[in-house]
């Protein structure tokens, strides 16, 4: 039997099944669903997208996939290249790997690395509370989620900061000469709850870096290709190491990539064997999801993705415009971002049902209800999703 995610198998309602997607619009067997959840923040262009399915079956008749180790291949160095100039400054050395958390692993893996390799003895990382960066065992750490805390115990070398200056700053007064990197979610914490915050954070956070000679690492993973009405963070705030995952591929194959900056890369490249990142995933740089990716950033360029995003933001906020409930403490929109925080979890209990029946798919977790839309949505759509999550509160 499948073992579902995040899920108590023995109580857990069975899952809808899926049999068909297109657009925005995934379908069961007698429903229409507005996927508001962009099958977790990936699915950017909607589904079956005709150009993306172009590409990766083109790719499928030619080969599928071949080792990294001693072979490349011309999606990968095209993506690579791609990148580089879609990157901000020298964000320019790709490392691929076939999940976000994988991502997360070699960036601070890299960025310790990159600490031994010039013979310091470096042990700590600053992260965010309510951080998330994945499931393994490495980013769980660096991660701030109670249901770690519960499961795994304490942690030692990670220092966890709420996102304001004074705690920033006092966490270098502590520790700048034990920090290897500080990790974040830039401007907004997906997983964490939602949860929005100023570029202002980040760009002391990068003179703090620069000044103690900290790396810097940006998890892009769910706020890359646009989420927070940027098309990255990084536009704003350049990190020394930047992990990009989910809307990679445009949701149609599990890739990520950590893409260093020049100093970084060239903690590595020496004459020494010793100083080389060992890492290898078996499907990193697989030539579907390097073929796949390519089309992505192509659409999210000629489509201009980057106006699509504005105007959900825009619609978003005239249609949560004077919506208040004694049961909710804070609405919070940012580019292709709702979130609805509620006081009380059990205020949600049902409201995915509640939304299934008026055609929306939606996935709220703890006190959150949110939308993260697939960027291709017309407005009428937004405004269904939308009016749902209003309902639920208006019954
Ligand atoms: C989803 C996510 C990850 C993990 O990516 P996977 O592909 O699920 O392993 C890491 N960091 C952030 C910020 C994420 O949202």
């Amino acid at each position: 039997m499948i073992w579902y995610p995040y899920e108590q198998m023995k109580t857990m309602r069975q899952p809808y099944k899926i049999v068909d997607a297109e657009g925005v619009y995934i379908y069961t067997e007698d429903r229409k669903l507005i996927d508001s959840v962009s099958s977790w923040w990936c699915m950017i262009h909607g589904y079956k997208h005709p150009v993306l399915t172009e590409a990766i079956k083109k790719q499928a008749d030619r080969f599928s996939h071949v080792m990294l180790g001693g072979l490349t291949h011309e999606p990968v160095t095209e993506l690579a290249e791609k990148l580089r100039d879609f990157l901000p400054g020298d964000l320019d050395y790709c490392f691929f790997s076939d999940s976000g958390s994988v991502a997360v692993e070699v960036a601070l893996k890299m960025a310790l690395q990159f600490n031994t390799n010039r013979g310091s003895g470096r042990d700590m990382v600053l992260s965010l509370q309510k951080a998330y960066h994945g499931d393994t065992f490495k980013a769980m750490e660096v991660g701030d989620d109670e249901d770690y805390h519960f499961a795994f115990g304490e942690k030692k070398g990670v220092v966890h900061i709420p996102t304001q200056t004074e705690a920033l700053e006092e966490a270098f007064r502590q520790y700048h000469d034990r920090f290897y990197c500080f990790i974040a979610e830039p401007l907004l914490q997906g997983a964490g709850g939602m949860r929005m915050y100023d570029a202002a954070f980040l760009k002391r956070a990068r003179e703090l870096c620069d000044q103690y000679d900290v790396l810097l690492i940006f998890d892009e993973v769910a706020t890359g290709f646009g989420r927070t009405g940027h098309r990255f963070a990084a536009d704003l705030v350049c990190p020394d190491i930047l992990v990009l995952g989910k809307a990679l591929t445009g949701g149609y194959i599990g890739h990520a990539v950590t893409v260093a900056n020049h100093k970084v890369f060239q903690g590595f490249y020496s004459d020494d064997s010793r100083h080389a990142l060992m890492h290898g995933p078996t499907f990193m740089g697989n030539a579907l999801a390097c073929s796949v990716a390519l089309k992505s950033i192509e659409l999210f360029e000629t489509e201009n993705y980057m106006e699509k995003i504005r105007k959900i933001e825009a619609v978003t906020r005239r249609e949560m415009d004077g919506f208040t409930d004694p049961r909710v403490k804070e609405v919070r929109i940012m580019g292709g971002c709702v979130c609805v925080e509620v006081y009380d979890p059990g205020t949600l209990k049902g409201f995915q049902q509640f939304a299934y029946e008026r055609g929306v798919f939606s996935r709220p977790f703890l006190k959150y209800m949110y939308a993260m839309v697939p960027y291709v949505i017309r407005e009428e759509e937004l405004v269904k999703v939308l009016d749902v999550m209003k309902e639920w509160f208006e019954r």
